[in-house]
């Protein structure tokens, strides 16, 4: 930033059911923010003339000149080739091969960065968020699926492929249950909003619960969202449910721990409302698992971004390319 200019960024999380566009500081302190839904089945095209309309009210909001804004940076759905800035292959937006980078800096006339979701989610939590202050963080976030974003000195950890970070598909159990990707027994098998639902739903057959009279003898409107909230009103059976999520999630972590010795590790996501419930047996099951000295001087912590972990992220990505530093 040219020395006594003001700049800002914008910061987009592109999601599979909703896209949300924020307008930061350069300091990644976002002012405000809209959504829109994706509509992914339009089209790129529709969603980056959303974008750019959202982008242009955001200016008009906060009456900061067009000129002030230095780059967009945007948190995708994976997987991308981060090199040309495309999105491959992604089933939640029924997209293949899109150059979104270029074509979302040909519509705004801005420079952009891209990459993958839980990448910049990551690197928001790093920046300003449970990370920030720290070195390096690994960060797992339990929604519809896990996603992972490793950071190390300030860096995303790509790997060599581009592919690194994805910590939902580290087998914790070898003969374990079916996972998206074709694998078996990986984490996000089991962590994942849909898997904590599914895992209810299956040992509730039979067994009387707070939560089976919370879904009217429905079980197929379980979700994870009445498990937790069935926890936390004292249903044992949907307690045992977030006992074994943390037993599982600590598992992963303490691999995480035993290969990388991050400085902090975040955990985000819905099931973290879930609170002591999930950190209490999960640092217990850590403990067992993970060398002493890798667990010494962790933080092991709920995320502190919430549903701004994305933009702020996306707003890290694009700030790096252009001003090379992130900054405190
Ligand atoms: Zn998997």
């Amino acid at each position: 930033v040219p020395a006594g200019k003001e700049g800002y960024y914008i910061g987009i999380d592109l999601g599979g059911t909703w896209t949300k566009v924020g307008l930061s500081d350069s300091s990644g302190c976002l002012l405000a923010r809209h959504e829109v839904l994706t509509e992914g089945y339009r089209g790129p095209g529709y969603i980056v003339g959303e974008i750019s309309k959202k982008l242009l009210a955001l200016v008009e909001e906060k009456e900061i000149s067009g000129s002030s804004l230095l780059g967009v940076g945007v948190g995708s759905p994976g997987p991308l080739d981060i090199d040309s800035g495309t999105i491959l292959k992604t089933p939640n937006l029924g997209w293949e091969d899109v150059p979104l980078r270029d074509i979302l800096s040909g519509a705004v006339g801005l420079q952009v960065a891209l990459d993958n979701d839980a990448n910049a989610a990551a690197l928001g939590e790093w920046w300003k968020g449970a990370g920030a202050g720290s070195r390096s963080l690994v960060c797992f976030t339990l929604g519809t699926g896990v996603g992972g974003g490793i950071v190390i000195d300030g860096e995303i950890w790509h790997g060599s492929g581009g592919v690194a970070g994805e910590l939902g598909h580290m087998t914790i159990e070898v003969n374990g249950r079916r996972c998206n990707c074709g694998n078996s027994g990986c984490l996000e098998a089991y962590a994942s909003a849909t898997a904590i639902s599914e895992r209810a739903r299956e040992g509730l057959k039979g067994c009387d619960s707070g939560l089976s009279r919370a879904v009217g003898g429905d079980l197929d409107k379980i979700t994870s969202e009445i498990v937790y909230r069935q926890a936390v009103e004292g249903d044992p059976f949907c307690r045992r449910v977030i006992a074994d999520t943390a037993v599982y999630l600590a598992v992963g972590i303490a691999n995480m721990l035993n290969i990388l010795n991050p400085e902090v590790v975040v955990i985000g996501g819905g099931v973290t409302q879930a609170g002591r419930l999930l950190f209490d047996p999960l640092l217990e099951e850590v403990g067992k698992r993970a060398f002493p000295s890798a667990l010494r001087g962790t933080s092991i912590v709920p995320a502190g971004l919430g549903n701004d972990a994305g933009m702020v992220g996306a707003v890290g990505l694009i700030k790096k390319e252009v001003e090379g530093e992130l900054g405190p």
